[in-house]
């Protein structure tokens, strides 16, 4: 088997296997602390929601990715051959390209509102918040990763990689695994994912790491879990309808884009963080 499907095999693997592991952990778990009732419920078929439209348009998406590389390719510097070592570097390189996506789409307000806002919505922390990601992220994410088929490695692999990645991040989305000493520092694990979706206003926009959160130790957006995180937005949702879920914060820019007079303003709307207005410079914080 070629490696890129190997990898693909264990990106399945990573992102199936701990959902069925830990939600019944968490489960049990909060079941001790009070019965599970019907508004649980409806927050996590909320988060599982994304689920259906990312279903529908996934043959569009991997149509998508695959002609967006195919050109890509054709301006490649070199063409690295797949090897498990370079299979490495690739994944190294998409990790550090994923910080930047995951920077980018915080601090970008139409990147924010049209899908990453999604992922953060929900007051819940479990495994799954893990799926409660935008279907639009198909088509949006896939630029971030040009360098990597522009440098040269292979398209496919590229591809695997990125899956790799994402695949990681499930088991991070729980609160039934508590500090892991030394990993913290270097991976990004449960407890700095936990502090990633906290609203909290020192554990805003920090930890954007995928697999490693040394990126984070780099470029200063690192923090570790201090006090017990409170979840969601920082102006809640308070819903559990799928299109509220979705469109939410889309309908909260377009609103704000219909009250400016000029394009030159709009536009600055769309690139600023959230939470910035024109007549006020800082920016308040994202999720
Ligand atoms: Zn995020
Ligand atoms: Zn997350």
């Amino acid at each position: 088997m070629a490696i890129s499907s190997r990898l693909e095999t264990l990106s399945l693997v990573l992102a199936i296997a701990p959902f069925f592991l830990l939600l019944p952990v968490e489960l049990w778990q909060r079941s001790r602390r009070a019965p599970l009732d019907r508004a649980l419920l409806s927050e996590q078929l909320a988060s599982a929601s994304p689920l259906v439209p990312t279903l529908l348009v996934s043959g569009a998406v991997a149509a998508f990715v695959t002609s967006l590389y195919a050109w890509a390719q054709t301006y490649s510097l070199w063409r690295i051959s797949t090897s498990w070592g370079s299979s490495a570097v690739c994944l190294l390189l998409v990790d550090f390209l994923y910080y930047w996506e995951h920077r980018i789409s915080h601090r970008v307000r139409f990147l924010w509102a049209v899908s990453h806002s999604v992922h953060h919505s929900s007051p819940l922390f479990d495994q799954t918040t893990g799926l409660r990601v935008s279907f639009i992220d198909g088509f949006l994410s896939p630029w971030f990763y040009l360098p990597a088929v522009l440098f040269g490695f292979d398209p496919k692999l590229v591809i695997a990689c990125f899956l790799l990645m994402v695949g990681y991040q499930q088991w991070l989305h729980t609160e039934s695994i508590g500090p892991l000493a030394g990993f913290d520092r270097v991976f990004n694990s449960p407890s700095n994912h936990r502090v990633h979706h906290a609203m909290q206003t020192q554990y805003l926009d920090k930890n954007y790491g995928g697999i490693l959160i040394v990126w984070d130790r780099l470029f200063s957006t690192y923090q570790p879990e201090v006090e017990p995180p409170r979840y969601g937005l920082t102006h809640p949702l308070d819903s559990t309808n799928p299109l509220q879920v979705h469109a939410a914060e889309a309908r909260a820019l377009l609103r704000d884009l219909s009250l400016r007079s000029s394009l030159r303003a709009a536009l600055r709307l769309l690139l600023r963080p959230p939470g910035t207005t024109d007549t006020d410079a800082s920016s308040q914080q994202t999720a």
